[in-house]
């Protein structure tokens, strides 16, 4: 068991408060405790957060860089502790719970040495007189909200540009995986992040939020979550003008092109769709496939669905874990009901596994055939292992098909040819194409969605700007 208290000022606090209970997904066993933190607690951190600014944020960025380097360094040695802490609270297989761990890791690493790379800039000026200093400075305190898909990646892709930037961060974990993230406090700590400069405070995500927005120090919401929980912070930061980077819902269309690497096109899509049951952002959701191919596609797509093991992410050979809750679950079961009801084929699995009483939600991986646009699969977060395939005839159809939807995320384009693959992949409204990848995600580049998918970038050299202010310095001499 794991009975973590909240992580204040460099202090484990909260012993008198209630507590959450975090269950195990694929089980429903108790797999540890945090405090249910509220208004107060987050006051706290936040005055903690502020005191910490005023060190942190003049420290060199290579100060701050060795100790974000250590850190990472920290992550990695305890990566297997990490990942099956990881897969008890989220579900996850082991091995994709390794690969977060790592994944998350490499953000730290990245932003290490990114904070070294702040560069102003001089500007010739208006008059012989004048003259333009460009310089950017840290934004200050941070509040961050995170989701339970990603337990440590969605917590890292925001602390380490803040922390590398100088600003000091306040974290509120989800109520299903809030573990992770006190394990990572527990390891930032050791690694040398002075006290304050990182704070956890797990509870009521109204409570929390509502002491972030009213408080004029936190300086910037950065968010990971729904597009629906997006949009209230969005209105509730308008008070005060928040600064606000928004990652949110997705609705994922992936083009398999007549001329897709067929061998590529499957195990990509396989990667993209069933990562984590489906339960990501960016996972594939909607399948658009060109008729030369559509048949093969379907038939080899199929048979390599229907060996995925599906079961408890810690048992050897397991490649799909449960859903997280039943909520989720019933979305899944809704949109595969409703869709074989309008007449779509149900080519592999299309069950649900439940156990009311123990609380444990699995759904087998499923790939639905001959689905069409007015099915509700094609058009709401899935957040579930199922693959809805739709025919298409021409780019201009496809084209058309992906980018109807408010969501921007990610999208995907199969094809060997370049100038169709680069008009396809220019065409698609969203952050971020994969073309021939189903895993683009990655530390290097900036992650994030146009419409309603959210504001801002996570990753890359455009990932440090979201916690930096410009200034600008008009020196007459
Ligand atoms: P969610 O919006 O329900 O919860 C996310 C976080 O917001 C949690 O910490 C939760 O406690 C908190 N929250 C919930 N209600 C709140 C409120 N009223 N005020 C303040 N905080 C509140 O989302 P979820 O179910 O945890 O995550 C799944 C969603 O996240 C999906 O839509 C997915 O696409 C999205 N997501 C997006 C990205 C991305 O990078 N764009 C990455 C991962 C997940």
């Amino acid at each position: 068991m794991y009975d973590y208290l909240n992580y204040i000022g460099g202090k484990w606090t909260g012993e008198g408060l209630e507590k959450i209970i975090v269950k195990n997904p694929a089980t429903g066993e108790k797999v540890g405790t945090v405090p249910i933190a509220g208004e107060k607690e987050t006051e706290q951190a936040i005055e903690a957060a502020h005191q910490a600014f005023a060190d942190w944020s003049k420290r060199t960025a290579e100060e701050r860089g060795n100790i974000l380097k250590r850190f990472f360094e920290l992550m990695l040695e305890y990566e297997d502790e990490l990942a099956k802490l990881m897969t008890e609270e989220n579900g996850k297989p082991y091995k994709e719970a390794m690969g977060e761990v790592r994944y998350a890791a490499s953000f730290v690493e990245w932003f290490a040495e990114e904070g070294k790379r702040i560069y102003g800039r001089i500007v010739p000026g208006k008059s012989e007189n004048h003259r333009i200093r460009v310089i950017k400075q840290p934004v200050g305190v941070v509040g961050a909200i995170t989701p339970w898909n990603f337990p440590a990646a969605m917590i890292t892709r925001k602390l380490a540009p803040a922390l590398a930037a100088g600003c000091t961060f306040i974290v509120k974990p989800p109520e299903q995986t809030p573990l992770t993230a006190m394990r990572l406090a527990e390891l930032a700590e050791q690694a040398g992040i002075p006290e304050g400069v990182f704070n956890v405070v797990c509870g009521n995500p109204e409570a929390i939020s509502k002491a972030f927005m009213k408080d004029s120090r936190v300086r910037k919401i950065t968010f990971t979550g729904s597009t629906e929980v997006g949009r209230l912070l969005m209105k509730q930061g308008a008070e005060q003008i928040k600064k606000m980077s928004l990652e949110l819902g997705g609705h994922a269309p992936v083009i398999i092109c007549d001329d897709a690497d067929l061998n590529k096109a499957v195990d990509m899509a396989i990667a993209s769709k069933f990562r984590n049951s489906g339960q990501t952002c960016v996972c594939a959701n909607r399948f658009y496939v060109q008729s030369g191919i559509y048949e093969a596609f379907v038939d080899r797509f199929s048979k390599k669905v229907a060996q995925l093991k599906l079961g408890n992410g810690l048992e050897e050979g397991v490649e799909v874990g449960p859903l997280i809750d039943q909520s989720g679950y019933e979305k899944v079961e809704r949109q595969v009901k409703e869709a074989i009801e309008k007449g779509a084929t149900c080519v592999v699995g299309g069950k649900g596994i439940a156990d009311d009483e123990k609380e444990t939600y699995f759904f087998e991986p499923t790939v639905l055939a001959g689905v069409t646009a007015d099915m509700e699969v094609m058009h709401i977060e899935t957040f579930g292992p199922v693959a809805p395939i739709q025919k298409y005839e021409t780019d201009e159809e496809a084209i058309r098909l992906a980018n109807d939807t408010p969501f921007g995320l990610a999208a995907y384009v199969f094809t060997e040819n370049v100038s169709r693959g680069t008009r396809l992949t220019e065409a698609l409204d969203y952050g971020i194409v994969g073309w021939n990848d189903g895993v683009p995600s990655t530390a290097q580049a900036p992650f994030g969605g146009t419409k309603q998918s959210g504001l801002g970038r996570e990753g890359g050299i455009e990932g440090i700007e979201e916690y930096l202010e410009v200034k600008y310095i008009s020196l007459s001499i």
